[in-house]
């Protein structure tokens, strides 16, 4: 099935056929004729599976159909992190090249003062983060009086980073009657429930990236000690020559470490996380897209939305907790048809996480021995949580 078979308009199959896409994904092939239909929409998909587009086209394609004589906000897409707000941004600019709809981006972090001129000219489709939209309602620069169409974008996103009060309140203040658009990669009963508040007679169109995504990915574990595990890292950059790689930490302060660890080696790098500034983050993205950088360390809220398609490589440096999120980290590479390889260190204390990722992906990733930081068996293994808790019991008693 091609694009023309969606009944697209010709400015939108332009600007795709310059983007290089001649076939719909699946999310695309199912969504784009129910928004186009005027429906409401719920999306189960998560960021790689083309969900920008699915509902980015089709939104360019009604409000271009329908001119309107107000210059209010036609359209909103609420999204949780800055980042994807800009990818998404910058996929209407791509998507809407032919048409003559304006489309402006609000974060926070940033000055408001831009953002405030651009939406003083007029903007047809506003993409917002939940905080920078309600500041700027509450000054008054912000009406969604002429709203058509609302996209919740990674509502489930929104719950886990202590959003939904936010986007709550922005609910609150749109109009009854509108298209409704609700996408979520899961669907947690919090996350059910507000989609029951938010949609009318909703079509529910569901794919499932994860495994589809991750059999393209070369997957594997080594196990090691936690103090050699910068030193494994830049073994395998090394050795391997590889040029662009991800590298997913647990905390803010190991992403840190490992990017100085790796810049000193010579290896160009750089950390992005909740604590660095906007410019800092968006400069370190730009620079890893243009291959001025070749490392990109990150923790797992910032790099939500980090969108390569020539990502080779995703190191976890450590192990996600969560299951679920060891499959959005390695969902980063083997984007666009590439091949992609996902390489994750497993500490003694972190098998039950591997345990825990192998039992969800139902697969067993191979281990790689013969390594030249091995884990040393001798070493005493971590306590069990049972055996530390009755520890701390017997001391508090001493005590
Ligand atoms: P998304 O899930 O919207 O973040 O999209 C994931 C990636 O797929 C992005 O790099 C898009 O540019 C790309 N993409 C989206 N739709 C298509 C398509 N139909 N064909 C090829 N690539 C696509």
């Amino acid at each position: 099935m091609s694009f023309k078979n969606l009944e697209l308009d010709e400015a939108l199959l332009k600007a795709l056929d310059t983007q290089g896409y001649t076939n719909p994904t699946p999310i695309q092939k199912q969504a784009i004729p129910v928004v186009l239909s005027g429906k409401d929409l719920l999306g189960v998909a998560q960021t790689g599976t083309g969900k920008t587009a699915a509902f980015g086209l089709p939104i360019l394609q009604l409000l271009n159909e329908k001119k309107s004589s107000n210059r209010g906000i036609r359209s909103l897409i609420l999204t949780p992190t800055r980042e994807l707000a800009i990818q998404i941004d910058e996929s209407l600019e791509a998507y809407g090249k032919h048409t003559r709809l304006s489309h402006s981006v609000i974060f926070g972090g940033v000055s408001q003062h831009s953002q405030v001129q651009k939406l003083k000219r007029g903007v047809d489709i506003l993409v917002a983060t939940p905080g920078r939209l309600l500041d700027l309602m509450n000054q008054g620069f912000i009406n969604l009086k002429s709203l058509e169409i609302f996209v919740l974008d990674e509502a489930d996103r929104m719950l886990d980073m202590g959003f939904i009060h936010d986007v709550k309140k922005v609910i609150k203040s749109l109009p009854e009657k509108r298209q409704t658009l609700f996408f979520s990669a899961t669907m947690p009963e919090e996350i059910q429930n507000l989609a029951k508040m938010m949609l009318k007679n909703p079509v529910k169109v569901e794919v499932t990236p994860p495994s589809s995504t991750v059999d393209k990915i070369q997957q594997r574990v080594y196990f090691t000690n936690k103090p050699d595990k910068r030193k494994l890292l830049l073994h395998l950059l090394e050795s391997n020559g590889i040029e662009t790689a991800l590298v997913f930490t647990r905390t803010k302060h190991g992403a840190d470490k490992v990017a100085r660890f790796l810049d000193k080696a010579k290896i160009r790098s750089a950390a992005i996380h909740g604590n660095k500034s906007q410019n800092a983050r968006q400069n370190a993205l730009n620079n890893f897209k243009d291959g001025k950088l070749n490392v990109l360390v990150a923790t797992d809220i910032a790099a939500r939305g980090i969108d390569i398609d020539e990502l080779t490589h995703v190191f976890n440096f450590d192990l996600p907790n969560v299951p679920e999120t060891y499959v959005h980290r390695i969902g980063r590479t083997g984007r666009a048809g590439n091949e992609g390889i996902a390489i994750s260190f497993c500490a003694a204390d972190e098998r039950k996480e591997l345990k825990d990722i192998e039992k969800l992906a139902s697969i067993k990733i191979p281990v790689i021995d013969g390594h030249p930081y091995p884990m040393d068996l001798n070493a005493e293994p971590a306590p069990a949580a049972q055996n530390r808790n009755r520890n701390n019991r017997q001391s508090s008693r001493r005590r």
